[in-house]
């Protein structure tokens, strides 16, 4: 029998096999992976420090055990080249041609990276698999300071992990304030005071005009005029859905695979989701969606065509130092933020209302957080 073939062994691609293998036990189930095919919390990666998990400890189970427990066949450290929809087929590195009953992208997104004067890309970090955290760990392992280019909130985690393992942190970035584009200014100020009071040093407003590599140190030199001085580099200016593939083969792209509801792509046969995908125009990069599109496509996968449904998704930023939950208002809609102290003092609720007094989004930090669960039912649907 022809399999189903996912591409990727991400958070997606198993969620959606586990899924799929709870309403089908038959169907052949291929998935190919670039990587070494272990499952693990990806989340985690910004706050094992703190919990003292190395990379592998991070990892849950082996590619081999996941192939067991998901009577599926994995086929690790290969790359799928080339999609050719009309005959049904991928192509991998080594040339080899599998066929498909249906396709599954679950490839999910790459960091961005921006060219540095004065050294080579390979020099900094980003940190978006458990790879990329086995090198972080071996080269913190002889490390004081850290730079982390990119004040968002993947550069506010790390920040947070980082100072609680006791290393120094600098955070470079041109933002005005730390995750611009989530938090209003009033409750992002307080992020970085409590940030700067646990010893983070901010260089917000400027850029890296160049940095200079000498013996194990770097000096990095700041479009401002600033000097900072850093042992390890690690940049964290976001993700980019990884579409590459896709649009190879001609499928339709935005920001990432276009999908429909149903995480149809433009192709029949064709299905995306987990952060390569965009979902009846979301393109949205964490955990809950893809649970929710998982549970739905493993419906459509094993004979009954479903539509996804997104509930407002509030998601909890691990910065203890300043707990914060937000759940953003959609772009461009109008309305105004109002803000609530803590009677503890500690903390503020940040609601974003509409011009027709609807809640349209909120921001929680501090003890306010407690208040999540109430404030998310309170909000429309993301996707109906
Ligand atoms: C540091 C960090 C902290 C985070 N914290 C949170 C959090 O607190 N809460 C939250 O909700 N979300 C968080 N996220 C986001 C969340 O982890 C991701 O949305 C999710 O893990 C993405 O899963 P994915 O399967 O789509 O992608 P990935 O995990 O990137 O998996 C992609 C898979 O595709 C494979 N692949 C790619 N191209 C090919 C190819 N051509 N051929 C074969 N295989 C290929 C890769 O090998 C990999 O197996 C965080 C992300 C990061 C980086």
């Amino acid at each position: 029998m022809t399999p189903i073939i996912i591409i990727g062994t991400g958070f997606a691609g198993y969620t959606l096999a586990r899924e799929f293998r709870k309403l089908d036990s038959n169907t052949p189930l291929l998935m190919i992976t670039s990587d070494d095919g272990r499952s693990y919390p990806k989340p985690m990666l910004s706050n094992a420090l703190t919990k003292g998990k190395t990379a592998d400890e991070l990892a849950l189970a082996d590619a081999n055990s996941m192939a067991k427990t998901l009577n599926a066949r994995i086929v690790t450290n290969s790359v799928v080249t080339q999609i050719n929809p009309q005959q049904k087929t991928i192509v991998l590195s080594n040339g080899e041609q599998l066929n498909y009953k249906q396709l599954v992208l679950a490839v999910g997104a790459n960091p961005i990276r921006i060219p540095i004067r004065g050294i080579s890309d390979n020099n900094i970090i980003s940190i978006n698999s458990l790879e990329d955290y086995t090198r972080f760990r071996n080269e913190l392992e002889s490390t004081k300071h850290v730079a982390l280019i990119g004040p968002g909130l993947i550069g506010c985690e790390f920040a947070n992990d980082l100072i609680s393992a006791g290393k120094e942190v600098s955070v470079i970035g041109p933002d005005p304030y730390p995750m611009s584009t989530l938090l209003p200014k009033a409750i992002a100020d307080e992020l970085e005071s409590y940030l700067a009071k646990a010893g983070v040093n901010w260089y917000l407003g400027t850029t890296v005009a160049e940095i200079n590599h000498k013996e194990q140190s770097y000096k990095i030199t700041l479009a401002n005029g600033e000097n900072v001085r850093a042992d390890l580099l690690v940049s964290a200016i976001g993700l980019r859905p990884n579409i590459d593939l896709a649009k190879k083969a001609g499928l339709e792209i935005a920001r990432g695979i276009k999908t429909d509801n149903g995480l149809q792509t433009s192709q029949e046969n064709i299905f995306a989701l987990g952060d390569c995908a965009e979902v009846a125009g979301h393109s949205l990069l964490f955990i809950a969606p893809i649970l929710a599109a998982a549970k739905a496509l493993a419906k459509t996968l094993s004979g009954t065509p479903t539509t996804v449904k997104y509930p407002a998704m509030p998601v909890a930023i691990k910065t203890p130092v300043y707990p914060l939950v937000v759940s953003p208002p959609p772009h461009g809609v109008i309305g105004e933020w109002q803000f609530e102290l803590a009677s503890s003092g500690f903390g503020i609720k940040g609601l974003f209302i509409s011009n027709t007094k609807d809640l349209l989004g909120f921001v929680l930090s501090g003890d306010m957080v407690a208040e999540k669960q109430v404030l998310a039912k309170q909000l429309p649907e993301l996707l109906a």
